[in-house]
């Protein structure tokens, strides 16, 4: 097999010995050479159509759309084009406006027009500037692979069908300024080595950005979402941003966005909306059912996806990263001294690491126990109330088991308490509570009662009083701190 294939390619560089001072993409000279009509030898990298563009540029194997000289004749290539892409759009017999592989010398007419047809871009290369603002797309775009050396404009063009940027190369500035996408808009695996622009972009359906590289800037300013459709997604996923900080996303609902394994610490976010779900006030399983009981709180979509996930192993890894994901929007905005709000993804932070079932249970029980006294030290209303709800419970305890003081044993039966006996206990209840919230740091001194178990009580009050009294100095450090 290898050596009748050589043997032909030895047979055609003696028919055609200027082949090799331009070598074809794909060249296999031997074919044409086969044929009656000597038409384009180009053939696309993936399977697709072949082109039939009869030859006629200088190339000896190539077609001048597929001639990849950069001095080919311009006029020429512009009528060319132009030619196919009328008679693709006319002919019902062909199915789509095939431009696949086509080189785009620079100094090209504009190709901004209305497309009735599927477009096929995909391999294209544009050496110039390429011009698409205010094209029209009903059917699909497919732009796969597509290498745009200089600036690509496609402000205020609209994608009726599919738009397919999967792979492409953008060197220059790329603009999608005011552009809409009817449908899925795919820019996965993309390149953008200097800045992309995505200012007042309308995406009606599912946006993919994963696995794309963004060299300088990548600006998405007052984006809009379909608002009625809550079933799409925008994957952010698996970035690498070499400037970070020229990543900019600006009044943009982030509700259905996932991030994950994209490094968002240093990404600009400025009047962004975030989603957001209820969970129970207190604590987590008994009080599950009644809305009253529940707190808002910012929540991720991959928070909210991981619950949706068929496979628990894997969501429990991903719980891992949705995790990291948080920490890092806190530490950006804490970078931006924006405290109040960073508190927010500390506590998705925290909630991750509660439900993450491969932590120990007793991590677990203290981190929920955590939560409900003081909300992960963002909460400074919950500690005082605790405190005071702990102390008085305890003032109970030691006004039964009964306090020495200075002057005389206080002491008053709970259980059997009358009316006439309630001002007596009042007085005593006094007494017992301020001996509560003063143990905070042993304020009051070690406790004095006849009864074994009241100094016991007396201990955990103090514990559990400083514990509170901490928690209360970091969210007031969060909240209030300059
Ligand atoms: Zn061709």
């Amino acid at each position: 097999m290898t050596t009748i294939t050589m043997a032909s390619r030895a047979a055609a560089s003696l028919v055609l010995p200027a082949a090799p001072a331009t070598p074809a993409p794909i060249a296999d000279a031997a074919q044409h050479a086969e044929k009656a009509i000597p038409t384009c030898t180009w053939q696309p990298p993936d399977a697709g159509m072949e082109c039939s563009q009869p030859l006629g540029s200088g190339h000896p194997t190539l077609c001048i759309l597929h001639n990849p000289a950069g001095d080919k004749d311009v006029a020429e290539f512009d009528r060319a084009v132009q030619a196919k892409i009328d008679q693709e759009e006319t002919n019902p017999q062909i199915p789509q406006v095939d431009l696949t592989g086509v080189v785009f010398p620079s100094g090209i007419q504009p190709l901004r027009r209305a497309f009735s047809k599927p477009v096929n871009f995909s391999w294209a290369r544009f050496a110039g500037q390429a011009d698409f603002r205010y094209s029209r797309f009903s059917g699909d775009a497919e732009f796969r692979n597509v290498r745009f050396a200089a600036d690509a404009n496609f402000a205020y063009t609209r994608f009726g069908g599919q738009a397919h940027f999967w792979g492409a190369e953008f060197a220059g500035e790329t603009a999608f300024v005011g552009a809409a996408f009817h449908r899925e808009a795919n820019f996965s695996s993309v390149q953008f080595s200097s800045t992309g622009d995505f200012q007042g972009t309308r995406f009606e359906g599912d946006v993919d950005f994963s696995h794309s590289k963004v060299g300088k800037a990548l600006n998405f300013q007052h984006i809009s979402f379909p608002s009625s459709n809550m079933d799409f997604s925008v994957l952010f996923q698996d970035m690498v941003l070499e400037r970070a900080r020229s990543v900019r996303f600006e009044d943009m609902d982030l509700s259905r966005v996932s991030f994950l394994r994209t490094d968002v610490t240093q990404v600009h976010f400025v009047g962004c909306s975030w989603g957001h779900r209820a969970d129970p006030l207190l604590w987590p399983l008994p009080l599950r059912g009644p809305r009253v009981l529940s707190q808002r709180r910012v929540v991720l979509f991959d928070e909210l996806d991981l619950e949706t996930a068929p496979d628990k192993d894997q969501a429990s890894r991903d719980r891992r990263l949705v995790a990291d994901l948080y920490r890092q929007l806190r530490q950006n905005l804490e970078a931006s001294r924006q405290e109040a709000e960073a508190g927010h993804f500390y506590i998705g932070q925290m909630e991750m690491r509660r439900r993450d079932p491969s932590n120990p249970p007793l991590y677990r029980l203290m981190v929920s126990l955590y939560r409900v006294l003081a909300m992960y030290g963002e909460s400074y209303l919950r500690p005082p109330f605790f405190y005071l709800l702990f102390a008085s419970i305890a003032a109970l305890f030691y006004l039964s088991g009964g306090l020495e003081t200075g002057s005389g044993t206080v002491q008053a039966s709970v259980t059997g308490l009358t009316w006439t006996q309630l001002p007596e206990f009042a007085r005593g209840y006094v007494q017992a509570m301020v001996q509560a919230l003063s143990a905070v740091g042993m304020l009051g001194g070690a406790i004095n009662s006849k009864t074994w178990w009241v100094p016991a009580v007396y201990y955990v009050n103090m514990l559990l009083g400083t514990f509170l009294l901490g928690f209360f100095v970091v969210a007031v450090g969060r909240h209030f701190k300059r």
